[in-house]
């Protein structure tokens, strides 16, 4: 019989080699956006620093709102998948299901799926801050990925990040909200406004 210890061993190494895959396909299909972006279009320096601005806020949103009304929706193939997320974590299985996305092809995917309203957007207006958007999801997305391994797998995380970590670790815990992975911006806003709608309503029902 094979050992938790060589099971958790195997496991790691496939996780690994997913994770490396997942960050050579993210590379490859940002600088394939920011490419169609700068080659065909107009752009300006203060456009793309605008567009990067832009796009680390949109990453956050899109981060939140895949967690919360997707992964988490109850039903469906990618909700049963990250399930399987949540209930391997303490298993020898875990570093098997830890990464976004099993393939590659599904980062790819994931990729022009939020390029594209981006590059219609482009494509109408020539605006000059695509590309910035581009690069930014792209460091948004590899910096996800590690963080979230490193939050689960262990290893070196800097100090001001740890707080991150922890704040994914209490979904996993509580499974009560906390749907952003490392930068809770899109939960304190949306904390912020459940808090609302709650005082509203107890002064509604007064
Ligand atoms: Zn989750
Ligand atoms: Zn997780």
């Amino acid at each position: 019989m094979i050992s938790d210890d060589v099971i958790r061993a195997e496991r790691k190494t496939q996780g690994l080699r997913i994770k490396r895959n997942n960050l050579l396909a993210a590379l490859l299909s940002g600088s394939v956006l920011v490419w169609i972006s700068l080659r065909y279009f107009p752009f300006s320096i203060a456009g793309i620093l605008g567009g990067f601005v832009l796009g680390f806020f949109y990453a956050n949103a899109f981060e939140y709102c895949l967690h919360r009304f997707v992964l988490h929706a109850g039903r469906g193939v990618f909700c049963e998948q990250h399930m399987v997320h949540h209930s391997t974590l303490s298993s020898p299985e875990a570093a098997r299901y830890v990464n976004f996305s099993s393939n590659p092809l599904g980062v790819v995917a994931l990729f022009f799926a939020n390029g594209a309203p981006f590059l219609f957007l482009l494509w109408i207006f020539h605006n000059g801050w695509t590309a910035g958007v581009f690069a930014s999801f792209t460091i948004y997305y590899i910096a996800f990925e590690e963080i979230h391994w490193r939050s689960h797998m262990g290893g070196w995380l800097p100090k001001w990040l740890r707080p991150a970590a922890r704040h994914h670790l209490l979904h996993h815990a509580h499974d009560t909200g906390r749907f952003n992975v490392f930068l809770p911006i899109v939960d304190w806003l949306a904390g912020g406004f459940r808090l609302e709608t709650r005082t509203s309503g107890d002064e509604a029902g007064k």
